[in-house]
């Protein structure tokens, strides 16, 4: 998946920087190449039946103790060293191989979504998606981007050229940790978006606070105005999950739903039905 080639030239690069990231940079370049980097699922749910539709798939860096270290902690330096690149690529092909794996009921298919930095959008990245879907057989119309609001896009109309191209596989696009940014709505406006999804600081503060429910409430109002889906991420509590109920938005995930979990665990999850929840089933990941 990663020419090693690269691997090594980052782990030059980073061996020349004395300090702490760049020994990260140097264990990460390493991580790749021994495929340590892991995928967990979220399940993602529609809020008004409680049916389980999705599952958004989180990298997990496993070390060799068995520690967990989480995207925050090595996507940030796997930006800056050049490697998310080769990541983006590992965590795609094992998410299609792993929903191909899972053989639910046609109808219930679920989508997959996968986040995207925009320092991978170059322009070979159709090409690279294309291939994957191919190598895995992966349907595309199953596939959502999650480009983040807040990673930054630095030429916006090629972005949303190469967000073109991957929707002509089928693919949709979300614009992920949406409300952060201040140019939140100028990519809203300017690249092909298929869903909102809406950040959790807004989901966690609007129980106790009448600016970000009012912020949640327009959002959602905004994507039923424009067509496009809203998920709410995030969720908490039962409280938050009865106001988002009740303010109409169509999607949502959070750990009071589930957990991210490791594949099979997943794969069980999607197959509980809703009314679990209120017996513990879902808290119990
Ligand atoms: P994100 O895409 O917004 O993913 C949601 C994050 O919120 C995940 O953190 C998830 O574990 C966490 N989360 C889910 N439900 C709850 C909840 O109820 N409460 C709280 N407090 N947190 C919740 P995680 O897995 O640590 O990922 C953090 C970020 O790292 C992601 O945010 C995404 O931006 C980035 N990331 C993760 N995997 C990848 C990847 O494969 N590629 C890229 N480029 N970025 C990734
Ligand atoms: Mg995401
Ligand atoms: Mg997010």
């Amino acid at each position: 998946m990663e020419s090693g080639l690269k691997v090594l030239s980052v782990k030059r690069f980073a061996s020349r920087h004395n300090r702490p990231q760049a020994k990260l940079a140097s264990d990460l370049g390493e991580a790749i190449s021994q495929e340590d980097i892991a995928v967990h699922f979220q399940p993602q749910y529609e809020l008004c039946s409680g049916r389980a539709v999705g599952v958004e798939a989180l990298a997990r860096w496993v070390r060799l103790d068995g520690r967990i270290t989480p995207p925050s902690s090595f996507i940030p330096v796997a930006e800056r060293f050049g490697m998310i690149g080769a990541i983006g690529v590992s965590v795609l092909y094992q998410a299609c191989s792993t929903l191909c794996e899972w053989t639910p009921v046609e109808r219930n298919a679920p989508l997959l979504c996968v986040n995207v930095s925009a320092l991978q959008l170059t322009v070979e990245f159709a090409a690279v998606l294309a291939g994957i879907l191919e190598l895995t057989e992966f349907p595309g119309n199953r596939l959502e981007l999650e480009v983040t609001e807040t990673s930054r896009i630095s030429n916006v109309s090629r972005t949303a050229l190469i967000l073109a191209q991957c929707r002509r596989h089928g693919v949709r696009i979300a614009l992920d940790d949406f409300g952060t940014a201040y140019s939140g709505f100028a990519y809203l406006a300017q690249l092909p978006v298929d869903r909102l999804k809406l950040d959790q600081s807004f989901v966690q503060a609007m129980e106790n606070n009448r600016k970000a429910a009012a912020i949640v409430r327009s959002v959602i109002a905004l994507g039923s105005d424009m067509g496009i889906d809203v998920l709410a991420e995030g969720i908490e509590t039962e409280r938050q999950l009865e106001m988002l109920t009740v303010m109409g938005c169509p999607h949502g995930q959070g750990n009071l739903l589930s957990r991210p979990l490791p594949a099979d665990a997943a794969r069980d999850f999607m197959n509980r039905p809703w009314g679990l929840r209120h017996a513990g089933g879902l808290h119990a990941a």
